[in-house]
């Protein structure tokens, strides 16, 4: 593996048997698939200065090491994906835990056992609980926007305090829409949880930190002899697309072009931008061991940012008399600004938007797109990894 940054002047695209397009989850898996499978010889691409994609992370001025795009929690059902990426990293024990701030008192999220007799009192709150229990069950997951579908006065109370007090405030900031103008499956990520566990992923049963980061997998995922990553390497300027033919330093290219980036980008957006929330993360060390008492505290009643994460809390680093947090400001994104496209918008108009665009790479049977921004999805880092195992086993399997 060599990493550089620049391409060198006798960069030779036809030396590659796939070039790839980003060295995040989804670039990262598919080099080292393709090279391991095939024996592909595999020149990525990024644009940053760094590895990892937003899963990058590196010690800050204090020594604190920090998530550069926003906290990163690892956590699974997939065992395939589980058993790939634990050939990179030891995992922590870590399980994360959120609480949200509701005008001043801290209560676990997803709202549960303990939060209901926090919000309504000790017995009225078991009351409550029990007529969860009888209509959903023990331990189920019940998305709000099912919760307040419900036609029964109690239940209506649960479902309008969580509503009122957990989900409008924080979704109206983090997506300038309230919970009723989105996608259900957005607020559908954090349940009501009918039972005790207070864990912000209860169902993974695989989860934790890699033990010395996310920056260090990343070095072992690339760790192959047939992979070459060029860092501070703007794709867009070596390859062009067009429905029939794909270029790479203006001519022809024989191999496989896989492309984690956002695809309106390939064709200068001339169908219209497709539309993102970014975020502005505010940084701030403070000379003290501990900020607040868990990972991550959503403001979901006060505040104009969205949550402040504590690194050292996620990571479990001993750093005495110092800890970093960071606020989270969510915005639309503005394309050409030079802001990062974090979170695609599920909606009509931008998913047929996204379809026009991808019916135009469609035709190139040796361009195929992968990963939270090329498909233009809601994944977490387990998703994308398994889109790109899939998507890898596709080329394998041509390439037999
Ligand atoms: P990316 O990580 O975005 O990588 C794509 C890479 O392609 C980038 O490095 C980019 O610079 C590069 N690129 C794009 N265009 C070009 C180009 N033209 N030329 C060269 N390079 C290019 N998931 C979890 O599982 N748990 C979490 O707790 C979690 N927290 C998150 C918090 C935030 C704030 C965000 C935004 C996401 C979070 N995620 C989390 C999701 C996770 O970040 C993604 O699922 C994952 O990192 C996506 O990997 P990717 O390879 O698809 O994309
Ligand atoms: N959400 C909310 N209040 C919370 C937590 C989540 O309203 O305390 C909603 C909000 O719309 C958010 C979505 O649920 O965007 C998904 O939350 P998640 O924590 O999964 O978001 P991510 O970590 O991906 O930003």
């Amino acid at each position: 593996m060599s990493i550089q940054s620049g391409l060198p002047q006798s960069f030779n695209p036809d030396a590659y048997d796939v070039i790839i397009v980003g060295a995040g989850y989804a670039g990262a898996t598919c080099a080292r698939r393709l090279a391991e499978a095939c024996g592909y010889k595999v020149a990525i691409l990024e644009r940053r200065p760094h590895i990892a994609g937003n899963a990058y992370d590196r010690l800050d001025d204090a020594g604190i090491l920090i998530h550069e795009y926003g906290p990163h929690i690892y956590h699974t059902v997939d065992d395939r994906v589980h058993q790939f990426l634990s050939r990179f990293t030891e995992w922590t024990d870590y399980q994360h835990k959120v609480l949200a701030n509701i005008h001043g008192q801290l209560m676990p999220v997803p709202f549960n056992h303990a939060s209901l007799k926090l919000a309504f009192g000790e017995e009225k709150g078991e009351h409550l609980y029990q007529k969860l229990v009888a209509t959903f069950g023990e331990n189920k997951k019940v998305p709000i926007m099912e919760l307040r579908s419900k036609n029964d006065p109690e239940l209506s109370e649960v479902a309008d305090y969580v509503y009122e007090n957990i989900f409008l405030y924080y979704t109206m900031k983090q997506w300038g829409k309230t919970p009723d103008q989105i996608d259900p499956s957005i607020t559908g990520r954090v349940p009501v949880f009918v039972g005790d566990d207070d864990r912000y992923f209860p169902a993974a049963p695989h989860q934790g930190m890699p033990a010395e980061g996310y920056t260090r997998l990343f070095e072992r995922l690339l760790d192959h002899d047939l992979i070459n990553v060029f860092l501070d390497v703007d794709a867009r300027d070596l390859i062009s697309v067009n429905s029939d033919s794909l270029l790479v330093c203006g001519r022809p290219y024989g191999g496989d072009v896989v492309y984690t980036g956002p695809l309106d980008e390939l064709f200068g957006s001339d169908l219209g931008a497709l539309p993102y929330r970014t975020l502005d993360m505010v940084f701030e060390t403070l000379d003290q061991d501990q900020f607040q008492p868990v990972g991550t505290v959503n403001y979901t009643t006060s505040e104009d940012f969205t949550r402040i994460t504590e690194f050292k809390n996620m990571t479990g680093q001993v750093v005495p008399g110092k800890t970093t947090i960071m606020r989270e400001y969510s915005k639309a994104f503005e394309p050409g600004s030079g802001q990062t496209p974090y979170y695609a918008i599920l909606e009509d108009e931008s998913q047929k938007l996204y379809q026009a665009y991808r019916d135009r790479v469609r035709p190139l049977l040796n361009f195929y797109v992968v990963g939270r921004l090329a498909e233009y999805r809601y994944y977490d880092m387990d998703g994308v990894v398994a889109s790109a195992l899939a998507l890898s086993d596709e080329i394998i399997a041509t390439n037999r």
